[in-house]
């Protein structure tokens, strides 16, 4: 018979570490804690399976009954008490805990097991009535919530009632009791029947209610937002209860066992002497810092440290675990990978190597492209003084995640949601998960309450989005939709500012800029650098661009589009327009030797920037009519300029007008048609290597022909580039080469025959997947969508123009790479397209052998990255 139970803790597991997608990663954890033998309660797992066949059949799947049965036998037998006994009572929690973690996405059902009768029992035993029914009160809460559906608001309105503005700890045993007997009447009145005595049902209805939990709204929504998919639901864990909740020498702690804002190997977490769980995750007190457990509870304090280091010596990976301390007893109740900023990513893979827990492959498999990407996010202009952000300055809360945000305040995260496009700040005295839709539109996130590791700071860190939390001071009114500050009101509306590096709050809108690397990063790309076989370069068309990308790690340029420079300046643009508009091949020379200083004096600047590396330099690419005002008003001003009539104007713009652009007259075939144009740029291109290089810079320019498609048509433009080129060199010696892009699927299928005439490819993947596919990439927005999901039903995984399709874009491109090195052997080749710049893409181009990918300059280090992965991946098949 299959499995479907797992037990742990007591000393023996039997499931580990490496079973997730079975056990979930909290079942996983708490195995694997078992097997290092770390203290942990215990308990079974019941497993990911069930949840996906309960939602299918609305029943258990057959045996799960009795194999829960048993283990919940085995585990009375282990802790030596029985559920539901009236006299010492073994209570459990049930808790969810799914492949991947969804932070307070599903549901928790604690202290099950007590009823009227052991409540008594567990009052007198631990001669602490207080605490027992403290516990029931939670338990009746959390059932009743969870399994049954009453909002939890009913249950906390009662619990204010009694309470009248005092703590928890100090209501009186007699006032919980009477609150018990207020629960159950509530439950009574909204279920229409009394609150289940039998533990068993309690356990069953518990167990049904986590199984739920997987398909809540929320959870769906976070794991869209997420983009988690093809999991089998959530596995069920019954543990034995430890009480935080004690008194003074109990409490209940989480940690992550490093900085996860900076990295920094500190031990980082909140404690909150006396409480369950759930009180920390909920941010309802804000907790001591766990240095603050250190003076308290020095052996605690030590032992967590123990925990710590193996735990961290064992996973050899930052944890983010949770804690229980019962009378002066450390409990693990869960261990999972600690989330962390991108900086920390960098700074704790960096030591880890270091502490040679793991190898520097290991280090580069962990970064993500997200984890580049977030590091590039702002923070208030440092230019800004300090007297004049502590002027605008309304509150400081706990700094949970860094960099900076601004924007609109709004209330609530149906309004963030609403907000499209708009920048907009959440306020909310705390957030739940039905917030994570209006989380994610926000730009940044504050809460009046909470620590570190509330449910904000945990979901806004996984984001790296600014988040500020615990902001004692805000007096937030969701009716009136504002909050005072002191004597400042903010209105929704209002714009703030946050620093989620300081948790400082002020009035108005701040300047971003982007934020200086760590040290970490650096050193982590330089062992990039040291493995990865491809080379990357930039898409640059400027020489600030070239710069930026050299900053980056670029080492070359692979794409410079020419025609950007056109657009530069007025003048520029109208030297192209009258050249467009010329009658005559004279005409149309005069014009572009107007441009062509222009062109020289932008290449220059180039081959400067790069100092020595590469550049391919694309000959004009977009059709003509791009260049020509379409409106009336602009033709007549367009005319008066040139001193022509507008309707000369105006007629050329419709000879222009083609039917279908895309597959229209532009690429190469303008310069077949215009071959001055070719003259001009190949000249401008020369000349300028020449005056560099005279200023004793290398220089090595590769010309290149877009779209062709035959090798005939390459010929043409090959004899005259070199004519040209040759002419303008008059025997001096620069080392520039001739090639082409491959984006016509009919030059890829000649490549053999193209590859006689190219000196090198360069593959322009957003061309070569629009006509291989079919698809405009401008229009295919419209339908894409429907095509492209995460589920296994959808035709494709992922959008095309974002990530290669492999199976036939990619399949053209490897049989152009074997045909055309056939023929030019060690032929150079390289990616142009934006899919130069996204992770797996590139690992596919190192992998068909290509020399290099370019890309955009910002996301030159992901493809650096990506690249060394590749050869980390092969290495290790
Ligand atoms: P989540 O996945 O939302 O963190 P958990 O299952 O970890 O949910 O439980 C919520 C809280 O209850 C946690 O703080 C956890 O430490 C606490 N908790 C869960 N099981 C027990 C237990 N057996 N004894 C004491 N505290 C528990
Ligand atoms: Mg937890
Ligand atoms: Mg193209």
């Amino acid at each position: 018979m299959t499995r479907l139970v797992y037990g742990f803790g007591g000393g023996r597991a039997e499931g580990r570490g490496g079973q997730k997608d079975l056990l979930g990663g909290k079942g996983a954890g708490l195995a694997e804690m078992t097997r290092l033998g770390l203290p942990v309660p215990a308990g079974f797992t019941i497993v990911t399976d069930c949840c996906e066949l309960y939602a299918a059949g609305g029943k258990w799947p057959p045996g799960l009954e009795k194999q829960v049965r048993a283990a919940v036998a085995r585990l009375e037998r282990t802790c030596r008490k029985r559920l539901g006994d009236p006299k010492d009572p073994l209570l459990v929690s049930v808790r969810s805990g799914a492949a991947r973690s969804m932070p307070g996405m599903m549901e928790t059902i604690l202290n099950l097991g007590l009823n009227d009768r052991s409540v008594e029992g567990l009052a007198a035993l631990t001669k602490n009535p207080r605490f027992a029914f403290d516990a029931y009160r939670r338990f009746i809460t959390m059932f009743g919530a969870t399994a049954k559906g009453i909002p939890r608001e009913e249950f906390d309105a009662e619990l204010k009632a009694l309470k009248r503005g005092r703590a928890d700890a100090e209501l009186a045993a007699d006032e919980l009791r009477a609150l018990v007997q207020r629960f159950l009447a509530l439950y009574r009145g909204r279920v229409g029947a009394a609150f289940p005595q039998d533990p068993w049902i309690q356990l069953v209805d518990s167990v049904n209610a986590v199984f739920g939990s997987w398909m809540a709204e929320k959870a769906v929504t976070y794991r869209r937002v997420e983009k988690i998919a093809g999991l089998r639901g959530t596995a069920v864990n019954i543990v034995q209860m430890v009480y935080g909740n004690m008194g003074d020498d109990s409490g209940t702690g989480v940690a992550f066992t490093r900085d996860p804002n900076t990295g920094e190997n500190s031990f980082y977490g909140d404690y909150l002497v006396n409480a369950q769980g759930e009180d920390v995750v909920a941010g309802i007190r804000t907790p001591l810092k766990l240095a603050a457990l250190e003076k308290q509870q020095p052996r605690i304090y030590r032992q967590l440290c123990d925990v710590k280091r193996r735990l961290e010596r064992h996973y050899r990976e930052m944890q983010d675990i949770e804690f229980t301390v019962e009378r002066g007893t450390l409990y693990m109740l869960q261990c999972r990978t600690g989330k962390r900023s991108p900086a920390a990513t960098f700074r704790i893979a960096q030591d880890l190597v270091k502490e040679k827990l793991i190898s520097k492959e290991d280090a580069l498999q962990r970064i993500g492209p997200a984890d580049i990407e977030r590091l590039f996010y702002p923070v208030i202009d440092p230019k800004i003084s300090r007297s004049d952000l502590v002027s605008r300055k309304i509150a400081e809360g706990i700094n949970a995640v860094p960099g900076a945000a601004t924007g609109a305040v709004v209330f609530s995260a149906k309004e963030a949601e609403a907000a499209e496009g708009r920048k907009v700040i959440l306020v909310r005295r705390e957030t739940s998960p039905e917030d994570v839709g209006g989380m994610h539109a926000a730009q940044g996130i504050l809460t009046a309450t909470g620590g570190k590791t509330s449910h904000a700071a945990v979901v806004a860190r996984g984001w790296a989005k600014c988040c500020i939390v615990g902001c004692a001071v805000l007096d937030i009114d969701y009716e009136k939709r504002l909050m005072k500050v002191g004597d400042t009101t903010v209105r929704q509306g209002d714009v703030v500012t946050l620093d989620g590096g300081t948790g400082e709050v002020f009035t108005g809108e701040f300047p971003l800029v982007q934020p200086q690397l760590p040290e970490a990063f650096r050193t982590v790309m330089g062992w990039a650098d040291a493995v990865r076989r491809l080379k990357v370069r930039a898409n640059a068309d400027t020489p600030y661009d070239a710069r930026k990308a050299v900053e980056l790690g670029a080492e070359g340029i692979g794409l410079c589009r020419t025609e950007h420079m056109f657009f530069d300046t007025e003048e520029r643009r109208l030297a192209i327009q009258e050249m467009i508009l010329a009658d005559t091949v004279p005409a149309r020379v005069a014009a572009l030797a107007k441009l062509e200083p222009f062109q020289r004096a932008d290449f220059e600047g180039i081959f400067e920037a790069m100092d020595g590396k590469p550049v391919t330099i694309r000959l004009i690419d977009p059709p003509l009519h791009e260049f020509v005002p379409h409106d009336r008003e602009g033709q007549e001003k367009l005319a008066h300029t040139l001193g022509i009539p507008a309707e000369k104007v105006e007629r050329r713009v419709a000879q222009l007008h083609e039917a279908n652009p895309m597959l229209g007259h532009r690429g190469c075939r303008l310069c077949i048609t215009y071959p001055e144009i070719l003259d001009m740029q190949v000249r401008a291109i020369i000349q300028a290597a020449i005056n560099v290089k005279k200023r004793g810079i290398r220089v090595f320019p590769e010309i290149m022909h877009p779209l062709v498609m035959d090798a005939k048509e390459l010929r043409i433009l090959e004899r005259r580039t070199r004519k040209v080129a040759d002419e303008v060199l008059k025997g001096a010696k620069i080392a520039y080469t001739v090639g082409t892009m491959i984006e016509v699927p009919r030059a890829a299928i000649t490549a053999d025959r193209i590859a006689e005439v190219a000196e090198f490819f360069s593959f322009g993947t957003n061309d070569l997947t629009q006509m291989s596919m079919g698809l405009s990439r401008d229009d295919a927005g419209r339908f894409l969508p429907d095509y492209v999901s995460a589920d296994r039903a959808a035709v494709f995984a992922e959008d095309p123009f974002q990530a290669i399709d492999e199976e036939g874009v990619g399949a053209l491109v490897r049989w152009t790479v074997e045909r055309g090195r056939a023929t030019r052997k060690g032929m150079k080749m390289g990616v142009c397209g934006e899919h130069g710049g996204e992770a797996r893409s590139v690992k596919f181009f190192h992998r068909v052998g290509l020399d290099y990918v370019s890309c955009s300059p910002y996301r030159v280090p992901i493809a650096r990255l990506a690249a060394a992965q590749a050869v980390v991946e092969e290495k290790r098949k």
